[in-house]
């Protein structure tokens, strides 16, 4: 372990933005005695975990909504939970109305029998295919936390730990037996549509597995690479069930706000309404960072918990990187087809398939309205002609039906996680001219379904991805700091040569969903990320400055 040193004036690490990435990194390195500095550009820490009160009296998670994804070591090691974070259960999974009036609701012990009302087939595969899946999700757990293998470079100094690494995967898919390999090839290469198909005969057994396959993937359910998305979705848990969604007590920003309480408990100076301008680079070496205000931080290590996008084209001056990394981030793919709202909401919705206005099971689960896969696709290919999908899909989760910190008692607040829209619109329309149209098709599309909602609605809230870029710095409101295709996964993320958390400077390192394992409030990159810092330290390829 390093040794802490006195001294504030200047940082060993800075890191650029206060995300939970970047949290979690600041955490990592001040726990093995760095002097860290934490600058984020908003007036509050959490990136697109947060939580706000976006109508008198009424608050919700503002982006990220729902728990599951959060790596139980990060929980662990920074002891989240003494800091405040308490995650629930949903009380069943998923609820699904269907197109002709029926309604499936997954959930534990429940999901068998459900299924066999629409196909005794479907149901009899669903363990099977539960336990399939599983195992290979099993692989992706192993691999979040791993340094990916960089592509080769230099002599065999250098080339010899990227051989261990890749013998570390390999030896890893060595575990599985030859079906689970094959398996594992088809959820790597094949359309989520395609691979359902090959298990499933009834639609709202596929629809409701195969959302995860698009869910923030601006992509048909039959778009090669989806099975990939819906792999990464079934591979996190709640308080150790696996595959399991859940609520953070107070919203996403509790999690943000634990995550910040420990990194300060670990001595981490967070600075908010701090915006960086420009990392500041000196022989080919990041030495610090200029903020908006003209102020110069310097520090040993600059970590950046930014789109790559954002960091390699517009924080950085174009003659200190090599040309093929600006060509290469200049083709970065960003946009996930999302629109997200929230809404205040006078009382529960009242479904036409499952009456009630009562609190009752179904109200606690991830409600999700789009019927079959043929519908989501129509969905996808809709936005890419008009915009945005005339019959979109959303996902419903209220979660002030298992937490009351977040609505007046008896009322409620719901998130809308709704696809697809097009991140930039056709024929250079702004999304600022149509985010009211929209949101009023959101509603009106969840009003379809439970017909007491419209009137319900007090307040709401919208995010356009115009407006996740502008709040969250999300480029075209890309929930996962660039696409999860096979392109930009892995050693490729966000690319080849630097898949380690190291940039092409040295002293700048990344640590954003846009690196390995990708998207979602995990905490995985800012975990890996300090693992290869703390290791430069040790090896004497960063000296402290603080
Ligand atoms: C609408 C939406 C819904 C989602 N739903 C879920 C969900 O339910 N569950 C889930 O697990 N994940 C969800 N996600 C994904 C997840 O929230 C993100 O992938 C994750 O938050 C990324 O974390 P990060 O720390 O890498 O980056 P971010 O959260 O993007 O944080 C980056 C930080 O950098 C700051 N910043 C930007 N520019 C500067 C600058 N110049 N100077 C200083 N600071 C700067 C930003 O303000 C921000 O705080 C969702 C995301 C969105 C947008």
């Amino acid at each position: 372990m390093l040794k802490a040193r006195g001294g504030h004036s200047r940082s060993d690490a800075l890191i650029i933005g206060g995300g939970h990435n970047g949290l979690v990194c600041a955490a990592y390195l001040a726990a093995a005695g760095l002097k860290v500095t934490v600058l984020e550009r908003r007036a509050v820490v959490g990136g697109a975990a947060v939580t706000e009160e976006f109508h008198p009296g009424f608050r919700n998670s503002v982006a990220a909504y729902t728990v599951s994804l959060l790596n139980p070591k990060v929980i662990r090691d920074l002891d989240l939970p003494a800091h405040g974070l308490r995650v629930v259960e949903r009380r069943c999974a998923n609820f699904l109305p269907t197109a002709d009036g029926r309604y499936l609701l997954t959930g534990d012990g429940r999901t068998p029998a459900e299924v066999a009302r629409f196909s005794a087939r479907d149901a009899a595969h669903l363990s099977e295919y539960g336990a399939r899946l599983d195992a290979i999700a099993d692989v992706l757990r192993d691999l979040v936390l791993m340094t990916p293998p960089n592509a080769l470079r230099g002599g065999w100094r250098a080339a010899l730990p990227e051989l261990v690494r890749a013998a570390r995967v390999g030896g890893r898919l060595g575990r599985l037996d030859i079906r689970l390999r094959r398996e594992l090839l088809a959820l790597f290469a094949m359309s989520a549509g395609e691979y359902l198909d090959r298990w499933f005969e009834s639609e709202p057994i596929k629809a409701v597995y195969g959302f995860d396959g698009v869910v923030g993937n601006y992509a048909s359910p039959y778009s090669s690479g989806t099975a990939y998305v819906l792999l990464h979705h079934v591979a996190g848990e709640v308080n150790g069930k696996h595959g399991a969604w859940g609520h953070a007590i107070g919203g996403m920003g509790a999690i943000t706000q634990a995550m910040a309480s420990a990194a300060a408990a670990r001595g981490v100076e967070i600075r908010v309404a701090t915006p960086v301008r420009e990392v500041l680079v000196e022989g080919e070496r990041a030495v610090g960072v200029i903020t908006e205000s003209g102020e110069t931080l310097r520090a040993a290590a600059v970590i950046s918990n930014l789109n790559p996008r954002l960091l390699y084209l517009n924080m950085i001056a174009p003659a200190a990187l090599p040309a093929d990394v600006r060509e290469h981030m200049s083709h970065w793919r960003c946009g996930s087809g999302t629109f997200r709202m929230n809404v205040a909401l006078s009382e529960l919705p009242d479904f036409t398939c499952l009456p009630g206005r009562a609190l009752a099971d179904h109200h606690t689960a991830g409600i999700i309205l789009a019927p079959t896969l043929a519908y989501m696709e129509q969905a996808y290919f809709d936005a890419r002609s008009y915009g945005w999908s005339r019959r979109p899909i959303i996902e419903l989760v209220i979660p002030s039906t298992l937490d009351d910190t977040l609505a007046p008692r008896g009322q409620h607040v719901a998130s809308l996680f709704c696809q697809h829209v097009a991140p930039q619109l056709p024929n250079g329309a702004s999304w600022d001219t149509h985010r009211e149209t929209v949101a009023d098709l959101m509603i009106d599309t969840v009003n379809a379904y439970a017909p007491n909602f419209k009137a319900a609605v007090l307040g709401r809230q919208i995010m356009s991805p115009l407006d996740l870029e502008r709040t969250f710095g999300l480029i075209g409101g890309d929930i996962s700091h660039g696409v999860m295709s096979l392109d930009q996964l892995f050693s490729a993320r966000p690319m080849l040569g630097y898949g380690n958390y190291r940039g092409p400077l040295r002293g700048l390192y990344m640590c954003s969903a846009g690196t390995h394992p990708g998207g979602g409030v995990t905490g995985a990159p800012g975990h890996n990320a300090a693992r290869e810092v703390l290791s430069d330290f040790r090896r004497g390829r960063l000296r402290r400055v603080a």
